[in-house]
């Protein structure tokens, strides 16, 4: 008997849930029971609506699922952490509430695993609802961060995918706060593959993404796995240290080997400004990193599970 844990974080979703819960049991309940059980692991990320309490309330009436309570809101990739750090099954899957993702994938992706993959992460072919710069911006991201970093992240993948027991163990070895799940997946290698599928839109319930998370998200994805940015900032440091050092044989020429010394004014104040907005830009790409150090010498437990409902 195989054990398959089914992870959905939650963040205000009382809108989807009802329909989310019947969706995902349905589905898993046409896996073969001979075979197959499941455990439906929600975690609730400091919602303010009622989602807690559909959960609690689904969690009752049935042993398959179970409930991890934030204290407060995490965000959506410690959600997941959470939920994997404390599933039992052979193998995870990690779902979106809002059922962007067709619980139908699962199965197609239990069957892949059953092939003998270790990872199988799903691969978004359309993606319906969603809005043109939602769009671009993920087109961009993920060009420049398979650009930056030296591991490949798929392109067109979110956080919906399986994870057999093995590959998770070592995944959940890494213990970082500034977490990329996807670029960290991607990291831990295996055998990994695919499933193509239509991304709908929300069933219901407005994004819980807004722009501010998502810059968020790129940010930790590009600084957690990638130095580029300091060897780029080393780099323009460089540049700018060769055109001041014509500068300075330029001004010492004019100066003393020139009557027209006072002129020369708007170079200097070029000059100054140019070097001034490198530095601040170069400082604030190693602050960047020095928060993130910052943030993880400190060596906060990730999240904070307030009830541990099922378990
Ligand atoms: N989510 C979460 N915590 C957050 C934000 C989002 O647990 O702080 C969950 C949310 O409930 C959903 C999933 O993460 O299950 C993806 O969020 P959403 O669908 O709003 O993102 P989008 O699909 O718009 O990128
Ligand atoms: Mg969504």
């Amino acid at each position: 008997m195989k054990l398959i844990s089914v992870i959905v974080p939650c963040f205000n979703e009382e809108a989807v849930f009802p329909e989310t819960l019947k969706r995902l049991t349905d589905t898993m309940s046409e896996l073969p029971t001979e075979t197959y059980d499941f455990e439906l692991i929600f975690v609730n990320d400091g919602s303010k609506d009622q989602t807690l309490q559909l959960i609690k309330q689904a969690a009752q009436n049935n042993q398959r699922i179970k409930c991890l309570n934030f204290s407060r809101n995490f965000g959506h990739q410690l959600a997941i952490t959470a939920g994997l750090d404390h599933c039992q099954g052979d193998a995870a899957i990690v779902i979106d509430a809002d059922l962007q993702d067709p619980p139908s994938i699962m199965l197609a992706m239990i069957e892949k695993w059953s092939e003998g993959f270790d990872v199988v992460f799903g691969k978004r072919k359309d993606r319906e609802g969603e809005s043109g710069f939602k769009l671009w911006t993920a087109k961009y991201f993920y060009k420049i961060i398979n650009r930056l970093s030296d591991v490949d992240i798929p392109k067109d993948t979110g956080d919906f995918r399986l994870m057999d027991r093995q590959a998770l163990n070592q995944f959940l070895k890494m213990r970082e706060s500034y977490r990329f799940v996807r670029g960290m997946v991607a990291w831990i290698g295996f055998n990994q593959t695919f499933v193509e599928y239509d991304r709908d839109s929300r069933y219901a319930g407005e994004t819980k993404y807004p722009l501010k998370k998502m810059i968020g998200l790129a940010s930790d994805a590009i600084l957690s796995f990638s130095n580029t940015p300091l060897k780029i900032a080393t780099f323009v440091g460089f540049l700018t240290s060769v055109a001041a050092f014509v500068g300075i044989v330029y001004s010492l020429y004019i100066r003393l080997f020139t009557k027209s010394w006072v002129e020369g004014w708007t170079f200097l104040m070029i000059a100054i400004l140019l070097i001034g907005g490198i530095i601040l830009l170069v400082l604030g790409i190693i602050g960047g990193y020095v928060g993130r150090i910052y943030g993880e010498i400190k060596q906060r437990p990730l999240y904070i599970v307030k009830d541990k409902i099922g378990f």
